[in-house]
C-alpha cells in the first residue's frame, strides 16, 4: 500500500500528509508481535486507513485544507480515529479536501487540487475528494470523510467507490472540525459495502465528548449484512424500494438517469418491489441547506482568530491581528460562506432567511418520514452528473451548489445513506462511474447495505 500510495500520489495529489514509512512499519510490526503472542489484535488489525484532514490526529498535521490552520497539530485524536487505532487500524495519512469541507471538487483546498483516478483531468468530487480518490486508486483500504451536505456520497459516486453517510449522531463528531454542527457527520469510504460495515462498526457509538452523539445501541452491521444470501435467486425479496421521481427529472444527465433506472430494474430482479415516489419537498432542500450550512459555519469559524490555533498574522493591535489572520488565512469560498451566513443571521434578515430555512428543514424531514413509513429504502442518483473537468465550475459557484441537490436533503433530515457504484457513463478513457444513493430510516444503516460483486 505504501509503495502504491507513493507511486499514484504525483498524479492524484490525494494526500496533504503521508506518514513516514518507518512510523507505518513500526505499527505493523507491533501488530505482528501481538499476533505472535496469540493475543487479540483487534478487528481492524493491519487495515490501512486514510483520514480526511478536517479530522484531528495527534501525530500528524490537521489543517482542514486551510492556511488558517497551516502547521497545526492537535493535541488529541478525534474519537473516530482513536477507535480505529485501538482496533489495530493504521493511519497512513491525511487527505485533501475543500477548505473546511466547503465545496464539491477539492478545488477550494488552500494547498492542492486532487485528480479523479478514472480521468486525471476531472475532479474527484468533494469535499472529501482526497479520501475518495485514495480508496479508488487503492492508496489505502478504507478512509474517513465527513458529510455535511454530500461530501462523502458525491465523491464516492465520482470516484466509483462505496460511500456511507451514517445517521446524524451515530458517530462521534469529537475531533471533527465543525462546519455546520447540526448537519456534520463522519462517514466511510471503502471498495466494498462489507468493508464500510466493518469501519462503521468500529467508529459508531456514544461518546461522552460529543453531546449530540446517540446512545442508540450499535447493531452488528457485518452479521446483518452476511445474513443476505446472494446465492438465492431473489435475495432481496420483500424489500420495498421507492425511486424518488424528482431526482430523475430536468437537470439530471440523461446517462446518469438511465443508469439509475437500470439499477432500479436490477433491484427488481433481485426481488425488491420498486415504485416511483414523489417527494414534493425535494427541491426546497438546496436553498435551505445553503442558508443553514453558511449560518452555522459563520459561527463555527469565528474560533479561528489567529490566537487559539494555527497561523497568526503579525500586527501591533488586537483587532488587526484578528482581521489580518482571518483575511490571510481563509480562502475565497470560506469568506463567501461566512458573509452569506452572517447576513442570514443578522437581525433584520433572520426571519426571512434562517427561520424560513429551519421551517423548510422540518418539511423535508416530514416528507422523508412519510415516504420511509411506506418504503424500506429510497433511491436516487448520488449526483446529477458524473465527474466533470477540473476548472469547469470553479468560477460558477451556483452551478457547483446545484450539483448538491441529490444529497443535501438527507443531511437536513439526519438520515443514513449509502452510495454504491452502479454503472458508467461515457467519458474519460474507460467511462466514468455513477453512484446509486440508498437512503434509509434513521439508525437503520443495515437496510442500506446492498451489494453484489463490484
Ligand atoms: N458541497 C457542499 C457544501 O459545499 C457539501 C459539503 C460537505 O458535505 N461538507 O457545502
Amino acid at each position: 500500500f505504501l509503495s502504491r500510495l507513493r507511486r499514484a500520489e504525483p498524479h492524484l495529489r490525494s494526500f496533504l500528509h503521508v506518514s513516514p514509512d518507518e512510523d507505518v512499519l513500526r505499527q505493523a510490526r507491533r501488530l505482528d508481535e501481538i499476533l505472535q503472542r496469540n493475543e487479540d489484535v483487534g478487528p481492524l488489525a493491519g487495515v490501512i486507513v486514510a483520514v480526511k484532514d478536517n479530522i484531528c490526529t495527534s501525530d500528524m498535521p490537521s489543517t482542514a485544507g486551510s492556511r488558517v490552520l497551516e502547521g497545526y497539530r492537535p493535541p488529541f485524536d478525534a474519537t473516530a480515529v482513536r477507535r480505529i487505532r485501538e482496533m489495530g487500524g493504521i493511519v497512513v495519512g491525511k487527505t485533501n479536501l475543500d477548505e473546511f469541507g466547503m465545496g464539491s471538487t477539492t478545488e477550494s483546498s488552500a494547498f492542492q487540487v486532487t485528480a479523479n483516478p478514472w480521468d486525471v483531468s476531472r475532479v474527484p468530487g468533494g469535499s472529501s475528494g482526497g479520501s475518495a480518490a485514495a480508496v479508488s486508486a487503492r492508496q489505502c483500504m478504507v478512509s474517513l470523510g465527513s458529510d455535511t451536505g454530500g461530501s462523502v456520497r458525491q465523491p464516492a459516486s465520482f470516484c466509483g467507490v462505496v460511500g456511507l453517510k451514517p445517521t446524524y449522531g451515530r458517530v462521534s463528531r469529537f475531533g471533527l472540525m465543525a462546519y455546520a454542527s447540526s448537519l456534520d457527520v463522519i462517514g466511510c469510504f471503502s471498495s466494498s459495502v462489507f468493508d464500510a460495515g466493518i469501519l462503521l462498526q468500529a467508529i459508531s457509538g456514544h461518546d461522552t465528548s460529543d453531546a449530540t452523539s446517540s446512545k442508540q445501541v450499535v447493531p452488528d452491521f457485518t452479521s446483518q449484512f452476511t445474513s443476505i444470501s446472494l446465492s438465492e435467486s431473489k435475495p432481496l425479496k420483500g424489500l420495498k424500494v421507492g425511486l424518488i421521481s424528482e431526482t430523475l427529472e430536468d437537470g439530471v444527465d440523461t446517462g446518469v438517469a438511465s443508469t439509475i433506472r437500470a439499477a432500479a430494474s436490477h433491484l427488481e430482479e433481485l426481488g425488491c418491489s420498486v415504485s416511483e415516489v414523489s417527494l414534493p419537498s425535494f427541491s426546497l432542500g438546496l436553498p435551505a441547506y445553503y442558508i443553514l450550512a453558511s449560518s452555522e459555519s459563520s459561527s463555527n469559524l469565528s474560533r479561528y482568530d489567529g490566537v487559539r490555533y494555527g497561523n497568526q498574522a503579525p500586527a501591533d493591535e488586537l483587532n488587526a491581528l484578528y482581521g489580518d489572520s482571518r483575511a490571510k488565512g481563509f480562502g475565497h469560498e470560506v469568506k463567501m460562506r461566512i458573509l452569506m451566513g452572517t447576513y442570514a443571521l443578522s437581525a433584520g434578515y433572520y426571519d426571512a432567511y434562517y427561520k424560513r430555512a429551519q421551517q423548510v428543514r422540518t418539511i423535508v424531514r416530514k416528507g422523508f418520514k412519510a415516504a420511509l413509513d411506506v418504503y424500506d429504502i429510497l433511491i436516487s442518483p448520488a449526483a446529477p452528473s458524473a465527474a466533470y473537468r477540473i476548472g469547469e465550475k470553479k468560477n460558477d459557484p451556483l452551478a457547483m451548489y446545484a450539483g448538491d441537490i441529490m444529497t443535501v436533503n438527507v443531511n437536513l433530515a439526519g438520515l443514513p445513506a449509502l452510495v454504491l457504484p452502479c454503472g458508467f457513463v461515457e467519458g474519460g478513457s474507460a467511462g466514468l462511474p455513477v453512484g446509486l444513493q440508498m437512503i434509509g430510516a434513521a439508525f437503520d444503516e443495515s437496510q442500506v447495505q446492498y451489494q453484489e460483486d463490484l
